[in-house]
């Protein structure tokens, strides 16, 4: 009796082993996914290219390679300027760019990378997670079908780069100089000559006299393209961009063709890189600074003060302007300004009165 009952026992278990086995069989094989990621930096840039490649790689890491990830730099699908209307249309599923690049399209836009004078990259980082930022950006790239991301932040950059002193107000007028967004219009309301290039042209531009001074990102990267080889002065502080957030792209229908695990991976892959970003640009850059300072010899300046107050409250005035001619824009300015008063209420006995502890420091 007792032999039976194993037997049966065995021959029911077996049974269920055979049905499981088959319910495996049945299911469809997985679906795997392929997207395109267009970039405004040539390919593997250090900081800013290597934010979408280390993206790609985590992707592709989490989702065990359900969803690959083709990362194309700029120029190699669509120009450095076209990468948004390429994630519109759906020529390529993602981008990775920066946000002031389409103000002529958005001009609410330009709060979703940088405001002169405005917030550091963990003053945003919250604006953006917790105080609604993020939000608002989503509603303004909606009707282009596109879903917006973090991507990366810069910290504070610098000033840039002049091929001449600039000591007073008068320095500014007729100088041509590469600086994009409501600095650019900044500048121009002093008597400069703004101009809008991508990264790759700088060197040459500058070198050639076509540009008298540019901004691009901070020592890092500027030693990278070897900006130090063709002008002398280094300016700082970084006025123009105090904490620059970089920008996912992602077609919004691409995403929702998407299963939730892999939307969830997408987004934390992006949420990772986004801090990384800062962590490698701020270690970098004390090395670069050195180098540039002890190697090449630069000669870094500050800016006189009262070209900064001048750039200060005429920033006031553009973006002031700017809000009430564009209810978005309006919209942008009221939670960025709100956000911002606060957190310098609190900034002011934190971390700046920290900051200003610390003293100043003296190279050796
Ligand atoms: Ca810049």
């Amino acid at each position: 009796m007792r032999f039976i009952a194993l037997a049966a026992a065995l021959l029911i278990l077996a049974g269920c082993y055979q049905r499981q086995a088959e319910q495996v069989q049945a299911q469809p094989p997985q679906q795997l996914y392929q997207w395109k990621l267009v970039t405004s930096w040539p390919k593997n840039f250090p900081g800013l290219g290597m934010a979408p490649e280390r993206f790609a790689e985590r992707v592709n890491q989490m989702s065990g390679g359900r969803l690959t990830i083709i990362v194309y730099g700029a120029g190699d699908l669509v120009p450095a300027f076209e990468v948004f209307d390429a994630v519109s249309q759906g020529n390529a599923e993602m981008g990775h760019s920066a946000s002031y690049y389409w103000k002529g399209k958005i001009p609410a836009a330009q709060f979703f990378t940088s405001i002169p004078f405005g917030m550091n990259a963990q003053e945003v980082n919250s604006w953006l997670q917790y105080g609604g930022g993020m939000t608002l950006w989503t509603e303004l790239y909606a009707p282009f079908g596109i879903k917006p991301l973090r991507g990366g932040n810069t910290g504070v950059q610098m000033g840039g780069w002049f091929n001449k002193e600039i000591n007073s107000l008068e320095d500014l007028k007729g100088l041509k100089m590469r600086l994009p967004g409501l600095g650019g219009e900044v500048l121009s309301r002093l008597g400069g000559v703004p101009v809008t290039l991508p990264g790759r042209e700088l060197f040459t531009a500058l070198q050639t006299g076509a540009i008298d001074a540019t901004e691009w990102i901070g020592p890092y990267n500027d030693l990278a393209v070897g900006l130090h080889k063709a002008a002398s002065y280094y300016y700082y502080p970084g006025w123009q961009e105090p904490g620059t957030i970089l920008e996912f792209l992602i077609n919004q229908k691409a995403f929702d063709a998407l299963p939730s695990d892999l939307q969830a991976i997408v987004i934390n892959a992006a949420e990772g890189v986004n801090q990384d970003m800062l962590d490698e640009y701020t270690m970098r850059n004390i090395e670069a600074l050195d180098a540039l300072v002890l190697d090449h010899n630069i000669e870094l300046r500050a800016f006189p003060d009262e070209v900064l107050e001048a750039l200060r409250s005429t920033t006031q005035e553009v973006i002031a302007e700017q809000a009430a001619t564009d209810p978005q824009m309006k919209r942008v300015y009221d939670s960025y300004l709100e956000f911002y008063k606060g957190v310098r209420r609190y900034h002011q006995v934190s971390e700046e009165a920290y900051d200003n502890s610390r003293g100043s420091l003296h190279r050796d």
